[in-house]
């Protein structure tokens, strides 16, 4: 017997209409390359949505078309989030730090119609245009005064769109399972994959996001994206704070830039924040060489990569509670939190340390499971390492494109996530490795990531790396690789190593340390291990 209950498909439009009868007050403040703070609200940037929909609708594209974007966090980029999504086509935001070869493979691949380009990239797609000859158009998003000189066929200026459109405009009725999203992996190796999000998955992944032990949004926070909308939509920041009715501040191209990330914080009270950790490394630099503060700022959301403990000592210095979250492109992002900092009392110090390292428990939707090589699931002691698998409505069942591939599924209906982790008996998932950056040594694993977090404890270690190096007796070990800080180059290995003892297995002491300027990054900011590899090829240990 089924239930009585109405049928009402789950889809992003149905954001806009929540959000302009209900939190239509509600605040978006943008820096952008023509406004050091654009301010207007939900309403008026749904109206704006509405226009662009309209414009859309005249180009006489079909339902599930793709239009791209190569653009920064702002309020026009928000707007075509919407616009695009709500007239049934499909928004692909790509990576501008990516590759140019990678962009053109991307843009050709998802057969993007359109591309939507902040001005600060059209000498990059200026370059790549002729090679990418499905596009129809480029819309560079600023004012008509403001349209750079350019040679790209059909530069279209984005506020001269719009105004051919109506505020008005009706969305059209959606399917929630109609694609809505697609956002390719920035890919290690091989080429970037598809990743296509339905309106019915962006919208169980929002409501999660908001849960007060994940992102906990509310209408009385004020929130920052620093992780770029290119980046798996922002990890849902874009949809949930509508939902909820949040202030949401945009950086623009500052993402990187301490000192405005500072000023917006404090001049626009931001009480949430969400990014890499790379990005509190830098406002961290800023606050401790000026001396300012950031009080609104309550929270901070940080994922993407593992968080060294240094970061959040640092953060809690000012206020600032840090809760790490885990997930990929692959699961919208968001997999598991750690709320660990809502239960701050159960824990001794040393306890309360290691635990808020983890990347948290997961949260209601995702179902996880570690299993061994054989596919046999591990216990949850918190001690097996196994590969990680995951299935939930918000993960994605394949790739856009290799729809007969199954090579992410080592068992069907769990997605393979590529990751390594134990999982203890509370439910606290802790990352190891990836998969491929696995180090057996004498057939046990090390974990690289323990190992890395432990060497950032030292001060004078700015990012440290480990891979594993061909030993004849243990097969590998492991190698630390470290940049050493502005103020740390007399550093020794000697003195790193020391720093490890005690806080690492015995058996998990790297057997060396090399020192390099810099560690290579892929375009969402992880270390580059496979690179790293290659660099170090020719290492090997002694017996
Ligand atoms: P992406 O698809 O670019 O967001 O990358 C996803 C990958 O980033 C995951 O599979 C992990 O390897 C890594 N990652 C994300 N969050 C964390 C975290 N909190 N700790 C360790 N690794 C993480």
């Amino acid at each position: 017997m089924n239930g009585l209950m109405m049928d009402m498909p789950l889809t992003i439009a149905s954001i806009v209409e929540h959000a302009e009868r209900i939190n239509g007050d509600g605040e978006i403040v943008s820096v952008t390359a023509d406004n050091p703070r654009h301010r207007y609200t939900y309403r008026e940037a749904f109206a704006r949505a509405r226009q662009l929909g309209d414009s859309l609708t005249q180009w006489g594209l079909a339902r599930g078309d793709r239009i791209a974007t190569l653009a920064w966090n702002d309020y026009r980029h928000f707007e075509v989030y919407y616009g695009v999504a709500c007239t049934g086509h499909v928004c692909h935001t790509i990576n501008p730090r990516l590759f140019p070869e990678q962009l053109v493979y991307i843009i050709n691949h998802a057969e993007d119609r359109y591309v939507f380009v902040d001005p600060d990239f059209v000498p990059l797609v200026e370059g790549l245009a002729e090679q990418c000859p499905m596009v129809q158009g480029w819309i560079i998003q600023c004012s008509a005064d403001r349209m750079p000189q350019t040679s790209l066929p059909n530069a279209i200026c984005y506020e001269t769109l719009l105004e051919k459109g109506s505020p008005d405009f009706q969305w059209p009725a959606l399917e929630e399972r109609d694609a809505c999203a697609l956002c390719y992996t920035s890919g290690t190796t091989g080429n970037p994959k598809g990743v296509l999000y339905s309106h019915r998955s962006t919208l169980l992944h929002s409501y999660a996001t908001m849960m007060p032990d994940a992102l906990g949004i509310a209408r009385r926070d004020v929130v920052l994206p620093i992780v770029p909308l290119f980046h798996v939509n922002a990890w849902g920041n874009p949809y949930a704070c509508p939902i909820a009715g949040a202030k949401l501040v945009f950086p623009g191209s500052k993402m990187g830039d301490g000192e405005t990330l500072a000023a917006l914080i404090n001049e626009e009270k931001v009480t949430l924040s969400a990014g890499v950790p790379t990005v509190w490394l830098g406002l961290l630099a800023h606050l401790k060489k000026s001396g300012q503060r950031v009080d609104s700022l309550e929270r901070i959301i940080v994922g993407g990569a593992a968080c060294p403990l240094s970061i959040m000592e640092d953060l809690d210095s000012y206020g600032v509670s840090t809760r790490v979250g885990w997930g990929m492109t692959e699961m919208s992002p968001l997999g598991s939190a750690n709320a660990g900092d809502s239960e701050r009392d159960k824990y001794s110090t040393e306890d309360y340390a290691r635990l808020r390292l983890k990347a948290g428990r997961p949260i209601f939707g995702v179902e996880m499971k570690i299993v061994d090589d054989e596919g046999k699931a591990l216990p949850w002691d918190g001690e097996a390492f196994g590969s990680l698998l995951v299935r939930g409505p918000w993960v994605c069942s394949s790739y856009f494109k290799l729809e007969d591939s199954d090579a992410h599924e080592r068992e069907a209906g769990w997605f393979e996530t590529g990751d390594v982790a134990t999982i203890d008996a509370d439910g606290y998932l802790a990352i190891t490795d990836r998969t491929k950056d696995v180090i057996k040594s004498g057939g046990e694993w090390i974990s690289s990531i323990e190992v890395e977090n432990a060497a950032t404890d030292h001060p004078q270690v700015a990012e440290a790396a480990v891979i594993g190096c061909y030993h004849p007796k243990w097969s590998e070990r492991p190698l630390l690789i470290v940049v050493r800080s502005s103020d740390g180059q007399d550093v020794t290995a000697a003195e790193i190593l020391a720093s490890l003892e005690g806080k690492i297995a015995k058996w998990w002491m790297p057997d060396a340390v090399e020192f390099v300027d810099e560690l290579p990054h892929t375009a969402t900011g992880k270390v580059q291990k496979l690179k790293l590899r290659d660099q170090f090829s020719g290492y090997a240990f002694k017996a």
